[in-house]
């Protein structure tokens, strides 16, 4: 599997299981520069704003008249969304503060 490029150094050096584990709160570091990433806060923050918007929907369809066709549509959209998240939104690099400023 391909690697992401990092946003620091613009070389592919991201393995796709550290983009997959990386969080603002514990981001993943470039095997070359060093540099602390992790995939755009803001826009996983969107597509999961969208992936529990469209699940809603599909839940409350399911009380009105219950289908596992349903129950199948809200797990494809679910496995669908976190594949969107994991392959398109970027990596970015974390803004650490340095000390003393
Ligand atoms: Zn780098």
């Amino acid at each position: 599997m391909r690697r992401f490029t990092c946003p620091s150094c613009r070389e592919s050096t991201i393995p796709p299981g550290a983009k997959f584990a990386a969080t603002s709160f514990a981001p993943t570091r470039c095997p070359q520069c060093q540099a602390p990433v992790y995939p755009s806060g803001k826009k996983t923050y969107l597509l999961r704003s969208l992936e529990s918007l469209i699940v809603t929907m599909i839940v409350i369809l399911a009380l009105i008249e219950f289908s596992w066709r349903l129950v199948a549509l809200a797990v494809v959209v679910i496995a669908v969304m976190e594949t969107l998240i994991f392959l398109f939104v970027p990596l970015v690099r974390l803004k650490l503060r340095e000390p003393g400023l």
